[in-house]
Order: structure tokens, then sequence, then C-alpha cells
């Protein structure tokens, strides 16, 4: 008995080695990428529910990685922001998302992502003003995308920076509305123009009363504290029409498109409509 749990200690601290290895060399590649600029952003369309025209574009960065292909988000965001380069990343993008949006004609919303993070960073407000300036871009434009657990720690300073960005005329939007632990009451003190409705309720229309009601309630509430609404992760018309037809402003999913470079999000925008 002392062997085997001999042997499983191995095992586990073999184990935990490999990912500590692996760790090591994701950060280490991460810097890299940064130095070397191995990142680019790709831009998903949000239409208007009712029309299906492009009204605006979500910033969604990419890694391409010099053997590993395209990296998506889910595999470097959360080391990136343990090891303090979401920063840098965060920063790159939102200059990126700026240059490219002045491209884009004037009536396409830009919105950027925004880690909590970042949020703490004195880079955030001197990063995003020259970044409009040098592009000349109109700062109601600009989107920032931020999620619940922005404002469970350090409220004051949250609601502080929040103020600052809309005092510059950039909107707010919660995402993932719903998936945080927070409590509802946030949604009076913080100033949001947007309510995302995340897409786990919205992969579910269709065959789940519950995500249904989620869906609706969170319409009405949006509308009723005078917030615009989008869902995340459209990806059937059943699921499209159904939030069309409970009040829902802006769609964003796969049923529309999948988030593009940019010169493939201008030719969308110039043939007017989608689906
Ligand atoms: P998110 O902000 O919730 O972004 C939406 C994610 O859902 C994107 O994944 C998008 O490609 C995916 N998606 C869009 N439509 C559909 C659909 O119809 N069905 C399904 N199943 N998925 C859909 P992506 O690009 O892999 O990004 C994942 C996450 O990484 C984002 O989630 C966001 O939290 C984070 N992220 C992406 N770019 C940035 C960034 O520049 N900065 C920061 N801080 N986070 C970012
Ligand atoms: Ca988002
Ligand atoms: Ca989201
Ligand atoms: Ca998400």
């Amino acid at each position: 008995a002392k062997k085997v749990g001999k042997a499983n200690w191995c095992m586990f601290t073999q184990e935990l080695d490999d990912r500590a290895r692996a760790r090591l060399q994701v950060e280490s590649d991460l810097h890299h990428a940064v130095n070397e600029n191995e990142f680019k952003v790709y831009f998903q369309p949000q239409v208007n529910a009712h029309t299906h025209e492009i009204v605006g574009c979500e910033t969604l960065v990419r890694w391409q990685h010099p053997t590993r292909g395209l990296v998506y988000p889910g595999e470097f965001i959360e080391h990136a922001e343990d090891n303090g380069l979401i920063t840098r990343i965060g920063d790159w993008v939102l200059r990126a998302a700026m240059s490219e949006a002045r491209k884009l004609p004037e009536h396409i919303r830009v919105s950027v992502n925004i880690s909590p993070v970042q949020i703490h960073s004195a880079n955030l407000i001197p990063t995003i003003v020259h970044a409009i300036a040098a592009n000349n871009i109109d700062p109601t434009r600009l989107e920032l995308e931020i999620t619940e657990n922005v404002l469970m720690s350090d409220t004051e300073f949250t609601l502080q920076r929040l103020h600052q960005l809309k005092d510059l005329g950039i909107r707010i939007a919660l995402d993932d509305f719903g998936t945080g632990y927070s409590s509802l009451s946030y949604l009076r003190r913080f100033p949001f123009d947007r309510i995302k409705i995340d897409k786990s309720f919205v992969r579910d229309i269709e065959t789940r009363s519950d995500s249904r009601s989620i869906a609706v309630a969170t319409l009405s509430l949006a509308k009723s504290l005078g917030m615009r609404c989008t869902a995340e992760g459209v990806e059937t018309r059943y699921q499209a029409d159904f939030l069309r037809d409970c009040g829902c402003d802006e769609l964003q999913g796969f049923f529309i498109s999948r988030a593009q470079p940019l010169e493939k999000l201008q030719h969308m925008i110039e043939l007017k409509k989608v689906k």
C-alpha cells in the first residue's frame, strides 16, 4: 500500500510539474507575443434585431502564435490577467480597435472588452484618450464591455473610473449579464448604457423555459432602467426571432457572423444586410 501511495504521489507531483512548466511556457510565450506584436483583432458584427443591419462590432483578440497557429483568448487572457501582461495586451487592443474603427463608417460602434485588471490600471484613460484622438474617433462610437466581477471589488474606485469614462462620452456595457454573483442593486449604481444577455441563456431559449424567462426578464429590466440590450451567442433564427419579439435591440452571434478580420467586416457592411 505504501508503494502505491508513493507511486501516486510521484504521478501527482509529476503532473503539477508539467502544469507549472506549461504555465511558465505560456507566460514566456506571452511576453514574446507582446514584444513581437503577435496579436490580431477580429470583429464580430452586432446587428439591429429588426433589420439585421450592422450597427456595431465587438473587438475580439486573437494570438497569431508562431507554431500553434491562431490561439483564442480563452487560452491566454486568464494567464495574462494573472501575470499582469493583460494591461499591455489590453492597451494594444484598444489602440488597434480605434485605428481599425477609423476605416469603418462613422455610424458603426466598436466595442472592446476590458478586464478588471485594466480598470485599475493608471494607463487605461490615457490610452483611450490618445487612441481616440490619434484616430479622430467620436468617443460615443467606443463602447467598453465589462463584467460583473469588476463591480464586486473596490466599488467606489470602479464607480469613479466608469464616470470618468462616461464624461469622455464613452459608452459602457455590462457583459455576460446574469453569470456573476453580485446583486442587482449595482444596476442602479453604475452608469451602464447597455446590458448584454449572456450566451448561456440564449443557447437554451428553444429548449428551456427557464432560460426564456431569464432572457425576457433581463430585457424588461433593461428597458425599465433605460438601458439598451444586446443578446450574444445567437446561433439560430428561432433565437433571433424570439429575442426580437421580446424587445431585444441588437443581436450578435454565429447566426449573423463569426468574428472576422476588418476587411471581411467592411465587406459585410457594404452589402448592408447579413441575414
Ligand atoms: P465574450 O466577451 O463573452 O465574447 C464573446 C465570445 O463568444 C467570443 O469568443 C465569440 O467568438 C463567442 N461567440 C460569438 N458568437 C457566438 C455564438 O453564436 N455561439 C458561441 N458558442 N460563441 C459565440 P472569443 O473570441 O473566443 O472570446 C472569449 C472571451 O475572451 C470573450 O468572451 C472575452 O471575455 C475574452 N476576450 C476576448 N477579447 C478580449 C480582449 O481584447 N480583452 C479582454 N480582456 N478579454 C477579451
Ligand atoms: Ca464581450
Ligand atoms: Ca459576453
Ligand atoms: Ca464571456
